[in-house]
């Protein structure tokens, strides 16, 4: 995982409110519109929506890299009524219509169990966007979450 948090565009005024890490007992799986990096995705945020600074707590481009995008105990904005406890990992690339290629697939799943395990997220806590209560959206498109999770419990071993 490289870790940008530092060099990506922040608002000039806004903070993202701390949480505890405790807190933390949900990961929401994204896509995003296209194939960005997450300097794009970050001045998207920062300059269209006025966000303190890019939505997602981690990043997976097209070329199958892992980037670290804010610490973990910031609440940052990706999916409504649940920012407080949830970690948002985006693929990003347009999976609307697509499946993500075998390796951005595997680094979606590396990245979730490293969360996961890292804060005691059992498996039916992994969700993708559309499955969140109050967020009416197709999101992360393609990407089937049922065999995502199952991916996930047989990497694990149970
Ligand atoms: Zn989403």
């Amino acid at each position: 995982m490289i870790d940008v948090v530092q060099s990506l565009p922040r608002h000039p005024e806004k903070n993202y409110v701390i949480r505890r890490l405790r807190s933390i007992d949900t990961i929401v799986v994204h896509h995003a519109a296209a194939d960005h990096n997450p300097w794009q995705i970050a001045r998207h945020h920062v300059s269209e929506h006025d966000w303190p600074g890019i939505g997602y707590d981690a990043v997976i481009t097209s070329d199958a890299l892992v980037w670290k995008t804010t610490l973990d105990r910031e609440i940052g904005y990706h999916v409504r009524g649940h920012n407080t406890r949830s970690l948002g990992i985006c693929i990003a690339m347009d999976l609307e219509e697509v499946y993500p290629p075998h390796n951005v697939y595997l680094a979606a799943l590396r990245t979730v169990i490293r969360y996961a395990d890292a804060y005691s997220i059992g498996l039916y806590q992994i969700k993708g966007h559309r499955e969140m209560s109050y967020n009416n959206t197709i999101c992360p498109g393609a990407l089937n979450m049922e065999r995502f999770r199952k991916a996930i419990s047989t990497v694990r071993g149970r």
